[in-house]
């Protein structure tokens, strides 16, 4: 078997990937798919955290945006996480892959709650991680959680999974002429302000030299045949 780049890795998986073509919620199928591939990077013996978005079920924005509270939106948006998180684990678990949600927001019938010490012994013990809540806060997003868990897990690299296998010169679904970067660094992505994660999350990843690697999440396959060394990829390093 190839040897993986990376041991251990931190996984933004949107809200947006899970819902796959529907307007809203999640797709099963979609869900599954996204965690045959994580399956496949695992059994490759790469520890893998997770953070999932809830922009399939709800933004905080869009509270404040029609004049609610921002704090109670992003709250609701927070709770969106947790569904995807207990969605994906359903589906990783379902193809035997060990898996624990732990959330930045405690609620204990549910699931874990969040500690840098409790993640550790649950990789050490094998598991995928799944880290919902966001970071727990609002006025923050899952990109940000992605940068801030994967400082603290000490993970080698932030897979950020898109529509898109990497980052474009302009949006390539509207842009015949875009042109996907092989490389880039943290200072070109927020100096160029291209849309890859919010400038926190870039910022978070740049100060802790956490590589970012975007992909496409729809590409099956794609996550190990990029942990194998190769794949369509843009790599964001200083
Ligand atoms: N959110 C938050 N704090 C966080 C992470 C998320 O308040 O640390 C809320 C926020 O309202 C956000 C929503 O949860 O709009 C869903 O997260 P996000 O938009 O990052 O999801 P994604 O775009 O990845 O699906």
């Amino acid at each position: 078997m190839t040897n993986p780049i990376f041991k251990r890795v931190l996984l933004k998986v949107s809200g947006e990937a899970l819902m796959g073509n529907q307007g809203f919620g999640i797709d099963v199928a979609v869900a599954d798919r996204i965690a045959s591939d994580i399956a496949e990077v695992r059994a490759m013996g790469v520890e893998v955290g997770i953070v999932v978005g809830g922009g399939n079920i709800f933004r905080g924005v869009a509270v404040a945006s029609k004049g609610g509270e921002r704090v109670t939106g992003d709250h609701m948006g927070m709770l969106g996480t947790v569904i995807n998180a207990l969605a994906l684990a359903t589906s990783l678990r379902k193809m035997n892959v060990d898996t624990v949600v732990l959330s930045a927001i405690a609620m204990p019938e549910i699931c874990q709650s969040f500690s840098q010490r409790a993640t550790r012994s649950h990789m050490d013990a094998g598991k995928v991680v799944i880290f919902a809540g966001g970071t727990g806060n609002p006025f923050f997003t899952t990109d940000s959680a992605a940068a801030l868990r994967a400082a603290e897990i000490g993970a080698e690299a932030i897979f950020k999974g898109t529509q898109v296998d990497g980052i474009y010169s302009a949006d390539p679904k509207k842009d015949p002429d875009a042109t996907r970067f092989e490389a880039l660094t943290h200072r070109q992505v927020l100096e160029r302000g291209l849309q890859v994660m919010d400038v926190a999350a870039v910022a978070v990843a740049r100060e802790n030299n956490i590589p970012i690697i975007v992909f496409s999440i729809h590409e099956r396959g794609g996550f190990g045949q990029i942990m194998a060394g190769g794949g369509r990829k843009t790599i964001v390093t200083d």
